[in-house]
């Protein structure tokens, strides 16, 4: 492992745990600790609940004090692990949005669906076989809902935009909102420049670009002083994320838009336009890390950028 800190302890008893996927600094979850419970916000995949394990003994927190265990959408880097988690967290409740559910109780679909976004190797190497959660220790998350831990008190945001089985959630207690993928990805190795780097991921299939618009507007409306990012942790320029998600996604459908005047759209091209257009931003912002850093950062993302984008253009222009 890196200089990079797999533990790093904010206030309000918020702990950024890293997942380890893929590479250290690429995806995190949150365990946030309140009297004598405790929550995960995202879980990583089946591999990280060793890591998830480890960050409840090093808060001196034993299993059962474990109340939530909170997937903000069932993609698999927040949500791959949540089965085999459950396993071992015997009071805990899985809170999942009212559109995945059905994927955390029966994971074969969503599983053979990240199969097809992964393909074979790396799907089995990053997320295994996904483990079925019993449905009675599922309760699902609606817009509005609060969710006690302890004394303090989580409101569910339901967030389309980026998938329609997201939701964020509040915390007032810290003023902060725990965004999965709904605010953006900020990975701190590109955040060497004036301003911080953030982008919308579009990954596959259902990207929505009006509905993610909205998503941004409901969530500055909070006020927050953080956002808490999976892709990746903690953020204070609130405002400024907001802001160039809005800027990011309307450049992204543009590009998806002239794309679609080319009979036969490659995504391999397409993942090429939006590497440079991110470089581009890199530069911009006076960032000193080099191209080929960039681009083996970002390189997965861009694919999986051009990939969903394509989706959306299907689905939008039949
Ligand atoms: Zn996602």
């Amino acid at each position: 492992m890196s200089q990079h800190a797999r533990l790093q302890h904010y206030d309000y008893g918020i702990t950024c745990v890293d997942t380890e996927l893929f590479r250290p600094g690429l995806a995190c979850c949150y365990l946030v600790q309140e009297g004598d419970e405790a929550a995960f916000i995202d879980t990583g995949t089946r591999n990280s609940v060793p890591l998830l394990l480890e960050a409840l003994a090093v808060n001196g927190l034993s299993l059962n004090q474990v109340r939530w265990v909170m997937p903000t959408h069932v993609h698999l880097d927040h949500a791959g692990g949540a089965g085999a988690l459950m396993q071992v967290l015997p009071e805990a409740q899985l809170l999942v949005h009212e559109r995945g559910a059905a994927h955390m109780i029966s994971p074969q679909k969503l599983q053979a669906g990240s199969l097809a976004v992964y393909g074979q190797a790396r799907y089995q190497a990053a997320f295994g076989d996904l483990v079925p959660v019993p449905e009675h220790r599922v309760k699902i998350a609606c817009d509005g809902d609060r969710v006690a831990l302890g004394s303090r008190e989580f409101q569910i945001i339901d967030t389309p935009g980026h998938a329609r089985h997201h939701y964020v959630v509040w915390d007032k207690l810290s003023r902060g909102l725990f965004c999965g993928d709904s605010f953006g990805v900020s990975y701190p190795e590109l955040n060497d420049g004036t301003q911080r780097f953030v982008f919308p991921p579009t990954t596959p299939v259902q990207f929505d670009p009006a509905a993610w618009h909205t998503t941004i507007e409901r969530l500055l409306a909070f006020d927050a002083q953080h956002v808490y990012l999976t892709h990746f942790g903690r953020h204070n320029e609130v405002r400024e994320f907001g802001e160039e998600l809005h800027r990011q996604i309307d450049a992204y459908v543009e590009y998806a838009e002239r794309m679609a005047k080319d009979s036969n759209p490659q995504p391999e091209k397409f993942a090429e336009l939006l590497m440079l257009h991110s470089q581009n931003l890199l530069k911009l912002r006076d960032s000193k890390v080099p191209p080929d850093v960039t681009r083996r950062l970002l390189g997965g993302d861009m694919e999986l950028n051009a990939q969903g984008l394509l989706h959306w253009l299907q689905r939008h222009s039949s």
